[in-house]
């Protein structure tokens, strides 16, 4: 039994109208499949980036970036908190 070779752009471009073939297993498929039967997962070619459809990776990274931003801010509101209490001293 010869080995399945993985396939190469040729064999994708070779696919018949209306279907795909998966890169994983080689696998002729309907063009709307979504996942094959070897588990690969095919993306849509107009998927783009948006706010709305951003990973779950996207958005715990962003998460973290507001988080950041966050306790910047608050570190130098704790500085002016400092500062403020040592002026009220002052003026007592
Ligand atoms: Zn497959």
């Amino acid at each position: 039994m010869p080995k399945k070779k993985p396939a190469t752009e040729e064999t994708v471009r070779s696919a018949g109208k209306g279907k795909k073939i998966c890169p994983k297993c080689s696998v002729e498929l309907g063009a709307r499949t979504m996942i094959c039967n070897c588990g690969h997962e095919f993306t849509p070619k107009t998927q783009t980036r948006r706010k709305v459809s951003t990973s779950l990776q996207d958005q715990l990274e962003e998460r973290l970036a507001e988080i950041d931003m966050i306790l910047a801010s608050k570190e130098s509101l704790e500085l002016e908190q400092e500062r403020i209490q040592s002026l009220l001293e002052a003026i007592r």
